[in-house]
């Protein structure tokens, strides 16, 4: 067996770039150098076919059009942009956000930052299996309600979110409704109309696109939804987001959303067989393995598991062969347990145990024989010890 190792299984902190995104990046980036912003040459146009044949493969992803496609540097500014724009827009004086304790840090992180400008927040619990229902979101909505955001797959323990129901409750209570669809995005069915979705965040580097673009869908009719912008300096993107676009990154995301909508259920049903192969082993061959978050309605790259007895720490310490990390990337240097599975209710010593594995498009059968056969045995050793 010749693996090239370490082999990577942190697909929810990034993923590589498709060779066929790359090929694009490269093309766009050596071929089109024009802005598309100036109108009266042929350098000029082509750049800007570049980037609205993009904002149409974007936006085919999540049943959008191309024009409610905002091109960012980035999720954590799509988020950004989402929450204060929103606000600031649609309750300049104040009103109320409610997230979910679910939540990535570029929404929780200006969430707060809200709440120190004056804003109300409420925070809706999951349940122990990882999930938010549309009941606790409504528990946590008040009259002076705004904007709800809601991720729509989470990044630690991979659980799909009830998205559509969310959508509903909002929609009948005029309510708009964000979701950071960052690690959805490509693996399971997204669609703003059926969904009742009024912004949604993606970024390139988790569908295997280049780092340093992202997108933000914002509706443009029922409703219209307005957005106060973060930056000014132009008139790019509707005035919202002004800057000269990121041509290359901006039409390396538009091949790689295109190839994630065309491969969705081919590589679904792949992954979802390495992944059940890998638990399946590890649930043989070890006692003590508690998976975190609901067994079913979870992404099927994602496995976060907690193995009794041993401490997170100094298991990735015997795994430098298999790059997997014990909590969300962000928080690495934090020591303490995951705050997400410390709010399902794990125990702190189980927390602390906890592994998150993910698995992408270019991982193989013989890779996820490789990581279990390493983990049983750093596991087998470490309680032994
Ligand atoms: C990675 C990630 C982000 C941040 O995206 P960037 O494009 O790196 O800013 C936001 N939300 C979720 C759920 C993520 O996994």
């Amino acid at each position: 067996m010749n693996l090239r190792t370490p082999v990577y299984l942190d697909h929810h902190a990034t993923t590589p770039i498709d060779p066929r995104v790359l090929e694009t990046l490269i093309r766009v980036q050596r071929d089109h150098f024009g802005n598309p912003g100036s109108g009266n040459h042929a350098f000029g146009w082509a750049a800007a076919r570049l980037v609205e044949e993009a904002r149409e493969h974007v936006a085919a992803l999540v049943g959008a059009t191309g024009r409610e496609i905002i091109f960012t540097s980035g999720a954590t500014e799509a988020n950004n942009l989402a929450l204060w724009g929103v606000l600031r827009a649609h309750a300049p004086t104040g009103g109320q956000l409610v997230i979910s304790n679910l939540e990535h840090e570029a929404v929780a992180a200006p969430a707060a930052a809200l709440v120190a400008a004056g804003y109300e927040l409420a925070v809706a619990p999951a349940d122990s299996q990882g999930r938010v229902a549309a009941a606790a979101v409504q528990e946590a909505m008040t009259e002076r309600t705004v904007l709800v955001s809601v991720i729509a797959a989470q990044n630690e323990i991979g659980t799909i979110q009830p998205v559509a129901d969310i959508g509903r409750l909002c929609k009948e209570r005029g309510i708009l409704f964000h979701t950071d669809a960052v690690q959805a995005a490509g693996r399971i069915d997204l669609d703003v109309e059926a969904m009742g979705i009024d912004l949604l965040s993606l970024s390139a580097h988790k569908v295997y696109g280049p780092k340093g673009v992202g997108a933000l869908y914002v509706r443009r009719k029922n409703p219209r939804v307005r957005l106060q912008p973060l930056l000014y300096g132009g008139d790019q993107e509707r005035g919202w987001r002004p800057g000269t676009l990121n041509v290359p990154g901006i039409a390396a995301m538009g091949e790689a959303c295109r190839l994630a909508r065309a491969e969705m259920v081919a590589e679904r049903t792949r992954l979802e067989g390495l992944r059940d192969r890998l638990l399946g082993r590890l649930e043989t061959e070890l006692t003590g393995v508690v998976l975190n978050g609901a067994r079913a309605g979870r992404l099927a790259g994602n496995l976060n598991l907690s193995f009794g007895g041993v401490r997170a720490h100094s298991l990735l310490g015997a795994l430098t062969v298999l790059a997997v990390s014990s909590s969300s990337a962000c928080t690495r240097t934090d020591s303490g347990p995951s705050a997400i599975l410390t709010s399902l209710g794990v125990p702190d010593d189980l927390a602390r145990a906890s592994l998150r594995i993910g698995l992408g498009r270019f991982t193989t059968t013989a890779e996820v024989d490789f990581a279990a056969a390493t983990i049983i045995a750093a596991v087998t050793k470490l309680r032994a010890s």
